[in-house]
């Protein structure tokens, strides 16, 4: 029997790319978990995932009931198979945005999807991925989660969650970020995914040892052609490709990408928990991961997956574990 993954986001991009490429193992049965379904439908068929290898659930995780009813579906469509996999891979990044867009719930749409959303998923989903064999979830990160790099540390503005008194009062319509400073987009996405990175750590702390999950987050490289960009204007989209391919050696193409997120989820060498894991070199290295066990790629060296070193202010643990407190409080766990 295959395993179930869960797949949020798989309608385009990174988690479009990881889903195609674990559902062509035939190891696995893929759930897309997507907010526009038709939309899921047709990008699995243009990737030619098998027909029998997935199906499509609606997931809209600017809506925490859409989350529950998401975990009540699923239960329902899997009968008594336990989930084996979880990839949290949905984000949107709104830079340009002068005002902050609000979840249904009323948080502000980057901590709302990327964080809120996916905080209640994971809790809601543990109880039952614990009676799977060898059960694995993976929480895609960010570079900003590592300040050893140019992108994580330098390039403003930084990701810093402050005192979090804007998630600790509720992180409601009017507050807009974490810290409960005004509102600033490029600075949200960065906070979002510290809070993802964090997750990942807290999850690992206090489940690992009792429910047997594999908890790790990842960073892909730069899929610089992805509609995460979409807000930017014609000229970055343009430019920023082959800055990140010729400048910063940072580039990875969605096929690729994809393939580093399905290793996460698929390699048995990655049966590691509280892991963030990253890739050597650029992209089409000798040597690199495919899920049939073929080398894959020409030319030049590394490529190899490897564990990274997460920044000071994603390893803080009163903050993180104060980011666990506030958002269980914010998403309503309690
Ligand atoms: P895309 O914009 O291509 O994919 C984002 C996915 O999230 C889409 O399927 C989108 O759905 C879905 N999504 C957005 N909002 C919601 C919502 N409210 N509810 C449910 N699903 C939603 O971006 P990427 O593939 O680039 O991003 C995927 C992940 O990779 C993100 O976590 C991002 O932070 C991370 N990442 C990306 C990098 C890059 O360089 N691109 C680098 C590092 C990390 P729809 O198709 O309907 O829009």
């Amino acid at each position: 029997l295959r395993k179930l993954c869960v797949v949020t986001g798989a309608s385009s991009g990174l988690g479009l790319n990881a889903a195609a490429t674990l559902a062509k193992t035939g190891r696995h049965f893929i759930v897309m978990a997507c907010r526009d379904v038709e939309k899921g439908k047709r990008a699995a068929k243009e990737m030619g995932m098998p027909e029998g290898s997935y199906t499509v659930m609606k997931l809209e995780l600017a809506n925490l009931q859409s989350v529950r009813d998401f975990v009540a579906n699923l239960k329902a469509f899997k009968s008594a198979r336990p989930l084996t996999n979880l990839i949290c891979n949905a984000a949107v990044y709104l830079p340009t945005d002068p005002e902050p867009a609000w979840t249904d719930d009323g948080f502000e749409m980057t901590m709302g999807v990327n964080h809120l959303g996916h905080f209640l998923l994971v809790n809601l989903l543990l109880k039952d991925m614990q009676k799977a064999k060898n059960p694995r979830v993976c929480i895609v990160g960010s570079i900003t989660g590592n300040t050893n790099t140019v992108g994580g540390g330098l390039v403003y503005p930084r990701a810093d969650l402050g005192d979090l008194s804007g998630l600790a009062a509720g992180a409601k319509k009017p507050i807009a970020m974490a810290d409960g400073k005004p509102f600033f987009g490029a600075k949200a996405y960065k906070d979002s995914k510290i809070c993802n990175m964090m997750t990942v750590s807290q999850l690992h702390e206090r489940y690992h040892e009792s429910t047997g999950v594999t908890f790790s987050s990842m960073y892909p490289g730069c899929i610089a052609e992805t509609a995460l960009f979409r807000e930017k204007r014609p000229w970055f989209r343009k430019a920023f490709p082959w800055f990140m391919k010729y400048v910063t050696g940072g580039y990875v193409g969605m096929e690729e990408a994809g393939e580093r997120l399905a290793q996460v989820i698929d390699d048995p060498q990655c049966n590691k928990s509280n892991v963030y894991w990253s890739w050597n070199g650029g992209a089409q290295q000798v040597g690199r991961w495919s899920p049939d066990g073929k080398p894959r790629g020409a030319g030049g060296s590394g490529g190899e997956i490897f564990e990274n070193e997460q920044s000071e202010a994603v390893r803080d643990p009163v903050v993180a574990q104060k980011m666990w407190d506030t958002s269980v409080k914010a998403v309503g766990l309690t």
